[in-house]
C-alpha cells in the first residue's frame, strides 16, 4: 500500500500526510494481537485505512486542509479513530479535502488540489475528495470521510466508489473538527458495500463524549448483506429526474431502479415536497453554524499566527485574513450576516422553517416507501478549474445530497455506470432514520 502511494500520490495528491513509519510499526503491533487471537472477530484488523484530515488523530497533524491549522497536532484521538484502532485498523495517512470541508471539488485545500484517478483532468469531487480518490486509486483499501451536505456521497460518485452517510447520531462526532454541527456526520468510503458495512459496524454506536450520538449499541450492518429485498417499496421523486439532470445519468438511474424491481422491490414515482428549497436553506444553516464554529481560530490557542502585529485586535484580524481561504471567508460572512440581529428572522429562522417543511415531505414519503432512489449528483465530475469561478453554480450541484443532511437521514452512493467520457455515475439510495440496513441490502444487490 505504501509503495502504491509512493508511486501514485505525486500525481493524484490524495494525501496531506502519509504515515509510513508509524503505520509499519502499528501493523507489527496489530500482527501480534492477531497472532495472540485477540482480533479473531475483527474483519478489518490489519487493513490500512485513510482518514480525512478533519478527524483528529493524536500526535498526527490534522489540518482541515487549511493554512490556519497547517501545524495543528491534536493531543487526542477522535472516537472513530479509537474504535478503529481497537479493532486493529492501521491508519496510513490523512487525506486531502476542501478547506474546512467547504466545497465540492477538493480545489480549495491549502495543500493543493486532488485529481480524479479515473480522469486526471477532472476533480474528484468534495469535500472528502482525497478519501474517495485514495480508494479509487488503490492508495487505500477504505477511508473515512465526513458529510455535511454530500461530502462523502458526491466524491464517491465522482470517483466510482461507494460511500455512506449514516443517520445523524449514529457515529460519534467527537474529534471531528466541526463545520456545521447539526449536519456533520462521519462515514466510510470503500470499494464496495461490504467494506462500508464492516467499517460502519466498527465506528457506529453511542459515545458519551458526543451528546448527539444515539444510545444504541452494535447495529449489525455486515450481517444483513445478501438478504433479499422482496416487497421493499422504493420511491423515485419526480423532481429528481427533471430539468438539470444529465440524460445519461437519468438513464443509468432508471436502469438501476429496474434492476431492483427485478429483485422483487416495487418502484413508483412520487412528488417530494419542498426539496426545491433545500439548497438555499442548507447554505444559510451551514454557513451560520460555520461562522460560529470557526470563530475559535484566532491565532492564540493553536494553529497559524500572523507574524507582524500590534496588539490583540490585530493578531486576530491578520491571523484570520491570512489563515483562511476565500471560500471559507465567504461562508463566514454569509453566516454572520444571516445571524445578525436585523436579518435573523428573514434568513436564518426562515431557513429553519424550510428545513422543517423538507423534513415533513420526507416523513410523508417514508410513510409509503422504505427507500428513496435517485442520482447522487446532477452531472459527472467537472473539469479542474471549472467550478470555483462560479460558486452559485457549484452550490446547485449539491441539490440531491443536502436535504439528506437537513433531515438527518442515511444515504449511500454507489457506482452505477459511466457517461460517454467514461466518468463514473453515482446512484443514491436514501433510507429512513436508522434504515441503514435497508439501503445497504439494496446496494449490495448491485455487486
Ligand atoms: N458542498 C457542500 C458544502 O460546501 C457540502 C460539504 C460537505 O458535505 N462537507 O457545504
Amino acid at each position: 500500500q505504501i509503495d502504491r502511494i509512493k508511486e501514485k500520490d505525486s500525481e493524484y495528491n490524495c494525501y496531506i500526510s502519509v504515515l509510513e513509519e508509524r503505520a509499519l510499526s502499528e501493523a507489527k503491533e496489530v500482527q501480534k494481537r492477531i497472532d495472540g487471537g485477540e482480533l479473531a472477530d475483527a474483519p478489518l484488523a490489519g487493513v490500512p485505512i485513510a482518514v480525512k484530515d478533519n478527524i483528529c488523530t493524536k500526535g498526527i497533524k490534522t489540518t482541515c486542509g487549511s493554512k490556519i491549522l497547517y501545524n495543528f497536532i491534536p493531543p487526542y484521538n477522535a472516537t472513530v479513530v479509537e474504535k478503529l484502532k481497537a479493532q486493529g485498523a492501521v491508519i496510513i495517512g490523512k487525506t486531502n479535502m476542501d478547506e474546512f470541508a467547504m466545497g465540492s471539488t477538493t480545489e480549495t485545500s491549502y495543500f493543493g488540489i486532488t485529481k480524479n484517478p479515473r480522469n486526471t483532468e477532472h476533480v474528484p469531487g468534495g469535500s472528502s475528495g482525497g478519501s474517495a480518490a485514495a480508494v479509487a486509486a488503490d492508495e487505500a483499501f477504505y477511508a473515512l470521510g465526513s458529510d455535511t451536505g454530500g461530502s462523502i456521497r458526491q466524491p464517491s460518485a465522482f470517483c466510482g466508489v461507494t460511500g455512506i452517510k449514516p443517520t445523524y447520531g449514529t457515529v460519534s462526532r467527537y474529534g471531528l473538527v466541526a463545520y456545521a454541527s447539526s449536519l456533520d456526520q462521519i462515514g466510510p468510503i470503500g470499494k464496495n458495500v461490504a467494506d462500508c458495512a464492516a467499517a460502519l459496524d466498527i465506528i457506529s454506536g453511542h459515545d458519551k463524549k458526543d451528546s448527539t450520538s444515539v444510545p444504541t449499541e452494535s447495529y449489525g450492518y455486515l450481517k444483513v448483506l445478501g438478504e433479499d429485498i422482496k416487497g421493499m417499496k422504493i420511491g423515485i421523486p419526480k423532481g429528481y429526474l427533471g430539468s438539470g439532470l444529465s440524460e445519461e445519468i437519468k438513464r443509468s438511474i432508471l436502469a438501476a431502479a429496474k434492476e431492483l424491481e427485478k429483485q422483487g422491490a416495487s418502484i413508483e414515482e412520487f412528488d417530494l415536497e419542498a426539496v426545491e428549497y433545500a439548497i438555499p436553506a442548507y447554505y444559510v444553516i451551514a454557513s451560520a453554524e460555520a461562522s460560529s464554529n470557526l470563530s475559535r481560530y484566532d491565532g492564540i490557542k493553536y494553529g497559524f499566527r500572523t507574524e507582524d502585529f500590534e496588539g490583540l485586535q490585530e493578531v486576530y484580524k491578520k491571523t484570520r485574513s491570512e489563515g483562511f481561504g476565500n471560500e471559507v471567508k465567504r461562508r463566514m460572512m454569509i453566516g454572520a450576516f444571516v445571524l445578525s440581529s436585523g436579518y435573523y428572522d428573514a434568513y436564518y429562522n426562515k431557513a429553519l422553517r424550510v428545513k422543517a417543511l423538507i423534513k415533513e415531505g420526507f416523513d410523508r414519503a417514508f410513510d409509503k416507501y422504505d427507500i428513496i432512489l435517485g442520482p447522487t449528483a446532477p452531472a459527472t465530475a467537472p473539469r479542474i478549474g471549472e467550478s470555483l469561478s462560479d460558486p452559485l453554480q457549484m452550490y446547485l450541484g449539491d441539490i440531491y445530497t443536502v436535504s439528506v443532511n437537513l433531515t438527518g437521514l442515511p444515504a449511500i452512493s454507489l457506482p452505477c455506470g459511466t457517461d460517454k467520457m467514461g466518468l463514473p455515475i453515482g446512484l443514491q439510495l436514501i433510507g429512513k432514520h436508522f434504515g441503514e440496513r435497508d439501503i445497504l441490502k439494496a446496494a449490495y444487490l448491485f455487486e
